[in-house]
């Protein structure tokens, strides 16, 4: 072959063709990496055909080969092609994604130095291939069963495990991936990048050995390129990592497991904008391989395809340990507001029980989704709302730094001592973060050790493992954190878990609020009473009748999907719908509108069936961040085809406009 199609990482279609010199004839394959001039760039290239004919008359060569043995497989070219297709990237961006960039250097000799700071998880205590298997219970052998019967006929299919924490999902997974092996398959397993912690991976370790090989994106240079070679070798059959892990160059792929399958962070937020479960499926389905979805907490999506056949539905409906999930209280925080008299920050009952627990040599964990000390400030006498000068948002008082913060472009400056509209010196501080409750425990509960975890507090490397190994070895009394402790963690003496307000998720602005709320809620409930000692549960809220909070309080997960899913299908939102949603930025706020405006036109322009709507422009609920102004539109939809080839050409009639637009498919 003479000539090559190469896609490239830029947010251009292609592909473009270069010629082949002589002394790469042999080595150049289609999945080839490749290094091409592109503009006056060099840039990394990816070989998606050959041909021998070409009518191009000036034609550039292929400058080099980036590694003989590099080549992607076929599967990870149809699987990115889809990607590019359904989520509106390049295929080039897409393939970028699939090949980690720091392989990509290290490979081509650019950078062999050891890298700083190269790190990997600590070890944790065990020993390879020591552990075996547990004899299934019931419900466990007739999960496995069934996973097992599929992989036997070699045919694709989702299975939904939907089991609470402690229901025996893992030791699923590790069976069916044992099955896999004996059939010569390999499998890979995704978890959360918040959940790939020494525990999860020891656990696969003692029960795989060295078959097992760790991406994630901790593990930096000849670390991560080593793993990936050891995989694509053949030597590695099973890859256990976060979100890009599905692109593991594994042969014979038999089962791919996605742990705790609602989670949000398996959608990436940049271009490509996938997400790793349906990906995940995708990618199943290319090799006729088994998927299982693990989760206590399905998304509706998944429980919604489980429930219309599209999905297995296999159920773990009790604890292995039989102990109960821990009792959960709701307290109503307006009554405590009209005793109190004031906002208080503890409701009286949640006072009581942390004395109570920390004076029995308890462990206690709060959690607040919210970091910083106060999160607005306004001047008393104009109104006046201190404001992030890029941001539409207003900014939070951090008193570590003694600075004010804006948590989305993190512009910081000294707090003003007068109004900066008024010049009265009425400013005052409103709002709860984690700080401040770490503060006011101090003062209800000086005989306490408390630590607090935040991003504030562990952007240090390590020093998010400390707290938790003194927390471990009993030296904390008290945590609290964001979103960060609601996950994973298994402390035997933790027996309360208070959240100090569950109305931050359920009021953003986002038709996934009550579903975030719900999943949120009854993971970092499920933090307590994983011990004999018990546990309980004070939920804090001022809206404690919501049906999230409800369900959350009865750990009833039918009652919260049949709640939600009718008001999905009433408001034609997802899975009734396919969504996309559409965000415009750019300096100026005319011209935003503006181009907001002519793309809805083209795109009305293009509908011809009433399957599609339009909702929008609207400002975006944040309007502008980090001097950009946002504008959204949002295209619902039967089905996803039907969308493809208008918006492509709406997009396509729209692209010089000088306004950014990105496309986000199943926006999560
Ligand atoms: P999940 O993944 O649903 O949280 P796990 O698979 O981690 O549940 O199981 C919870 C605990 O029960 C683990 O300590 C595990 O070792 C144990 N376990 C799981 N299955 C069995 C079984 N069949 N027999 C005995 N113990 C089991
Ligand atoms: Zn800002």
């Amino acid at each position: 072959m003479k000539f090559a199609d190469i896609v490239i990482n830029r947010p251009i279609e292609g592909p473009f063709t270069y010629s082949i010199p002589g002394s790469l004839k042999e080595d150049v394959k289609i999945g080839s990496v490749v290094e091409v001039s592109f503009g006056n760039k060099v840039v990394i290239g990816y070989v998606v055909g050959l041909s021998d004919k070409c009518d191009i008359e000036k034609i550039k060569p292929i400058n080099s080969l980036v590694d003989k043995k590099l080549c992607l497989v076929p599967d990870i070219l149809e699987l990115t092609k889809w990607i590019s297709n359904y989520y509106y990237s390049s295929w080039g961006e897409a393939i970028s994604a699939a090949v980690p960039g720091v392989l990509k250097k290290s490979i081509s000799g650019k950078r062999h130095r050891k890298e700083k700071h190269e790190e990997e998880i600590p070890e944790f205590e065990f020993i390879d291939g020591s552990d075996t298997h547990l004899t299934p219970n019931r419900e466990q052998q007739e999960a496995l069963d069934s996973i097992m019967g599929s992989m036997d006929a070699k045919s694709h299919r989702v299975f939904l495990l939907h089991g609470v924490t402690g229901s025996g999902k893992t030791e699923v997974y590790l069976q069916s991936i044992a099955y896999a092996l004996k059939l010569g398959l390999s499998s890979i397993v995704l978890v959360p990048e918040i959940s790939l912690t020494p525990q999860t991976v020891a656990r696969f370790k003692s029960r795989f050995g060295d078959k097992i090989a760790v991406l994630h994106s901790r593990l930096l240079g000849s670390k991560r390129a080593s793993e990936w070679h050891r995989i694509s070798s053949g030597e590695a059959q099973i890859v256990i990592g976060a979100r890009s892990a599905i692109f593991a160059p594994v042969k014979n792929l038999g089962l791919v497991v996605v742990d705790e399958e609602h989670e949000t962070s398996y959608k990436q937020e940049d271009a490509p904008r996938y997400n790793a479960r349906d990906a995940a499926i995708k990618r199943a389905e290319i090799s006729k391989a088994i998927v299982i979805l693990g989760s206590a907490t399905p998304s509706l999506e998944s429980f919604y395809a489980a429930k219309n056949g599209q999905f297995t539905l296999i159920e773990l409906s009790e604890r292995i340990d039989s102990r109960l999930l821990p009792a959960v209280d709701i307290v109503d925080m307006r009554e405590e507001m009209t005793r109190a008299k004031k906002v208080p920050i503890f409701s009286q009952k949640l006072r009581e029980w942390i004395e109570k627990d920390i004076a029995e040599r308890k462990q206690v964990i709060l959690f607040l989704n919210r970091r910083g000390f106060s999160t607005f400030i306004n001047c008393r006498k104009c109104g006046y709302v201190i404001k992030c000068k890029r941001c539409s948002v207003s900014l939070t008082y951090h008193f570590d730094k003694k600075k004010l913060v804006c948590h989305h472009c993190n512009f910081n400056m000294e707090p003003p001592e007068i109004c900066p509209e008024c010049n009265a010196a009425y400013l005052k501080y409103w709002g709860l973060g984690t700080e401040k409750v770490e503060s006011e425990l101090n003062r209800f509960f000086p005989q306490a050790t408390i630590a607090r975890m935040d991003t504030d507090s562990t952007h240090k490397r390590g020093s998010h493992d400390k707290v938790l190994s003194k927390f471990k070895d009993g030296n904390i009394d008290i945590i609290i954190g964001t979103q960060m402790i609601a996950k994973g963690l298994d402390f035997p003496k933790v027996t309360l878990v208070g959240v100090i307000s569950a109305d931050t998720a359920l009021n953003l602005p986002d038709f996934r609020s009550a579903e975030r709320t719900f999943n949120l809620l009854t993971q970092v409930a499920g933090r307590a009473g994983r011990s004999d000692l018990g546990g309980r549960v004070i939920i804090q809220s001022y809206t404690p009748h919501h049906y999230s909070i409800q369900a959350a309080k009865t750990h009833d997960y039918n009652a919260f999907y049949d709640k939600e899913i009718s008001l999905r299908k009433e408001l034609y939102l997802p899975p009734f719908c396919h969504m996309v949603s559409l965000t415009l930025r750019g300096r100026k706020e005319e011209r935003v509108f503006k181009v907001s405006d002519n793309l809805k036109a083209s795109l009305e322009k293009e509908i011809k069936s009433k399957n599609i709507d339009i909702l929008g422009p609207a400002p975006a609920p944040i309007s502008k961040m980090k001097g950009m102004y946002r504008w959204n539109i949002f295209l619902r939809a039967k089905i996803a085809e039907d969308v493809t080839s208008i918006l492509k050409k709406a997009l396509d009639r729209n692209k010089s406009s000088g306004i950014i637009i990105t496309v986000d498919v199943d926006p999560s």
